[in-house]
């Protein structure tokens, strides 16, 4: 059984008595930013020059500085910049400012388990890692909840690293919900893998496949959009609520019978096997090296994929029946339909 933390395990007053740098304002640094604060932490947000979201952060009430300052200040330095960037702000402007026993917080493992960054030996290295988009876990902590954390150690220099790294999550509501002990390898490798194989790449490619097939038969694309992603948020609710068995549950007789003898069908033992190599190629760092070479190129693969994406037939079908469902509230204010 993983080991499990909750709040009456953390002192809050540990990261409270610290001065706290988050690097970046995007989807984990606004809702760390801002439930830190809320809890009693001095935090400060540091962002590039010019950074388009130094108006958000002001307008929210925070301190804001240009990384190199918001840096030298801190005991404790929040990485939530871009996993593909953080590496080169490490470099230019974290190293260069860091304090020798300043703790550094990641909310992914990407660059310290492929070793992008190296941090000197004075320094606490540490993740708390929400297992949820960023926009919730803000939203959850203003509710009074939180979105469970992952939460590992990888350099103990303090000796005191798991203390801070407990603080730290019950400071941004974590542990109201769980806190689950992993290590940066199994955090880094399972994540990648969750996304690749399951969450985004393989829901993406399988409503994808269901769409064509039935609008290639000659059915309503409409209609399609219903069967095959609209349909999807009230199966996923259910799973979450009590796995696939209260699915089963709730479905017709008819659906859980198709399920049982269609979906070995559909996703054959090919599917698991190819799971397999994506995650050879995550544990080799394969997957790293070909995402951070297209990067450090401008993107030009990462750029055509999203454009492919972007432009499949289901994507203009969705957005006119979503304008016709005003129950349909979009739950995050930077997203504008058509413009991602
Ligand atoms: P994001 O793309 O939403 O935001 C990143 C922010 O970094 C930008 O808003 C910008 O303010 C800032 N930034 C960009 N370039 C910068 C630079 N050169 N210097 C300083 N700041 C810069 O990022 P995100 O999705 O919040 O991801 C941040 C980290 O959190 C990553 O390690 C990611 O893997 C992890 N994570 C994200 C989620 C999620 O919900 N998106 C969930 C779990 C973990
Ligand atoms: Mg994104
Ligand atoms: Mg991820
Ligand atoms: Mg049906
Ligand atoms: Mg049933």
């Amino acid at each position: 059984m993983a080991e499990l933390f909750y709040d009456d395990d953390a002192d809050l007053s540990i990261i409270q008595s610290k001065k706290v740098a988050v690097i970046g304002y995007g989807s984990q640094g606004h809702a760390h930013s801002l439930n830190l604060r809320d809890s009693g932490v001095d935090v400060t947000v540091g962002l590039r020059e010019g950074s388009a979201s130094r108006e958000k952060a002001e307008n929210q009430g925070l301190k804001v500085a240009t990384v190199a300052d918001a840096v030298r200040e801190a005991d404790v330095v929040v990485i939530l910049a871009p996993d593909q960037v953080q590496r080169i702000v490490y470099r230019d402007e974290i190293e260069p400012n860091l304090k020798s026993d300043a703790a550094l917080v990641f909310g992914h493992g990407f660059n310290i388990r492929f070793g992008y960054i190296k941090p000197a030996e004075g320094h606490d290295v540490l993740m708390v890692a929400p297992k949820g988009p960023g926009h919730l876990v803000r939203r959850e902590y203003v509710d009074g909840r939180g979105v469970p954390v992952i939460v590992a150690v990888e350099q103990d220099a303090s000796g005191n690293a798991w203390d801070l790294a407990l603080s730290y999550a019950k400071a941004i509501g974590g542990l109201r919900a769980a806190g689950i002990k992993t290590t940066f390898t199994e955090e880094t490798e399972t994540d990648l893998f969750g996304e690749q194989a399951v969450l985004c790449g393989g829901v993406s490619q399988l409503i994808q496949y269901g769409f064509e097939t039935l609008t290639e038969a000659g059915y309503q694309p409409e209609v399609a959009y219903f069967e095959v992603l609209h349909e999807l948020k009230l199966i996923v609710d259910l799973i979450f609520e009590g796995g696939i068995t209260k699915q089963r549950w709730s479905v017709s007789d008819t659906a859980e019978y198709g399920d049982y003898v269609s979906g070995p069908r559909v996703i054959t033992p090919d599917v698991k096997a190819n799971m397999g190599a994506v995650l050879a190629d995550i544990q080799s760092g394969a997957f790293a090296q070909r995402f951070i070479a297209d990067q450090d190129a401008g993107a030009p693969e990462f750029q055509a994929l999203r454009a492919k994406g972007q432009n499949h037939p289901i994507e203009p079908v969705g957005r006119e029946l979503r304008k016709l469902f005003a129950w349909v509230k979009p739950s995050d204010s930077d997203y504008t339909e058509g413009s991602a």
